[in-house]
């Protein structure tokens, strides 16, 4: 059977890094240190994370009619990604993520999602006519819910697998959860799911029950360091990552999504795409930026 292509639906930013030795009071300006500016937006790094593991990918966003828009797609193309279905608009600006690290590697951080804001169910009708060219669609919350509502819908219309990166963390309707092949998130968004705390192995195992009786048969919650909680009918229990030094973990999620659905777009049995993701993630947090951190296959396999 020939291999599909991996759908990948979400948002797109450039993150633009101011560093400072200390934060600005109200009304005050600082001379900073340096600037960085990277490609980011969980859609693009779950992207470009999938297409360095050798997945061929179809990226659906939106940016705006800007040069930080068409640095973005030039960005994806240069992955190899199919950006067919990323939509121009000429309103808004494409999302950007003002990050200001001072004190000591502290940072505080304002998304604005600009395009990302707008990717609306209207976008997604030519994608939809293609559907019989995916298997998995991969998802996070940083495009509207009545768009993720719809393509859970589409999903379970259509019985592809879809795959939510739930992140950053918002509760979810049972409808959506119902239509979720599987759910991947951290400590804080598996709480903010199923309202239990997650701290451990033990809690984690707990959420992920509840998170599974509502019809998702995957939950994968990642714990940072630790490696991550796995939860499906085979198979119940950590998964632990190689220990390295940690320099920043920007993006570590992203890649482990992005790593893990490629591999099981592949074919590759869950337990061994879940070591093989661990795996990649941990070679992200050792370097800096979210797409630039992400590994090449040849590091991982
Ligand atoms: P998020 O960035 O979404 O909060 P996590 O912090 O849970 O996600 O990290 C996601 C994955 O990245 C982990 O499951 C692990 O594979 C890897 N990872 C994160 N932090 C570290 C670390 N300090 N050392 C090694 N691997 C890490």
């Amino acid at each position: 059977m020939m291999k599909k292509d991996l759908l990948i639906i979400g948002s797109t930013n450039i993150d633009l890094v101011v560093y400072s030795d200390t934060f600005p009071k109200k009304g005050e300006t600082l001379t900073g240190t340096h600037f960085q500016q990277f490609f980011g937006g969980k859609g693009a790094n779950q992207a470009v994370a999938a297409a360095k593991m050798g997945s061929q990918v179809t990226f659906v966003s939106c940016v705006g009619n800007d040069i930080h828009g068409e640095s973005a797609l030039q960005h994806l193309q240069e992955n190899h990604i199919d950006t067919r279905f990323v939509a121009v608009d000429k309103q808004v600006p494409t999302g950007v993520a003002m990050i200001n690290i001072g004190d000591g590697g502290d940072n505080k951080i304002i998304v604005v999602p600009g395009a990302n804001g707008v990717l609306k169910p209207a976008h997604l009708g030519a994608v939809v006519e293609k559907m019989a060219d995916y298997e998995y669609i991969v998802m996070q919350l940083e495009v509207p819910m009545e768009t993720i509502a719809f393509m859970a819908d589409v999903a379970g219309r259509y019985q592809k697998k879809l795959i939510l990166n739930p992140a950053p963390a918002q509760p979810l309707s049972d409808q959506v959860l119902a239509n979720c092949y599987m759910l991947t998130p951290n400590e804080t968004e598996a709480e903010a799911i199923c309202g239990l705390p997650v701290t451990d192995a033990q809690s984690a195992g707990k959420a992920a029950q509840q998170i599974r009786a509502k019809g998702v048969e995957v939950v994968i919650i990642t714990l940072g360091e630790n490696g991550v909680f796995v939860s499906c009918e085979s198979f119940e229990g950590m998964v632990p990552c190689p220990k390295v030094t940690a320099v920043d973990t920007t993006a570590a999620g992203d890649t482990f999504t992005g790593a893990l659905t490629a591999f099981l777009n592949e074919g590759i049995a869950l337990e061994n795409a879940v070591v093989l993701a661990n795996k990649a993630a941990s070679i992200a947090v050792t370097r800096a930026g979210a797409q630039a951190s992400i590994p090449l296959r040849s590091e991982v396999v």
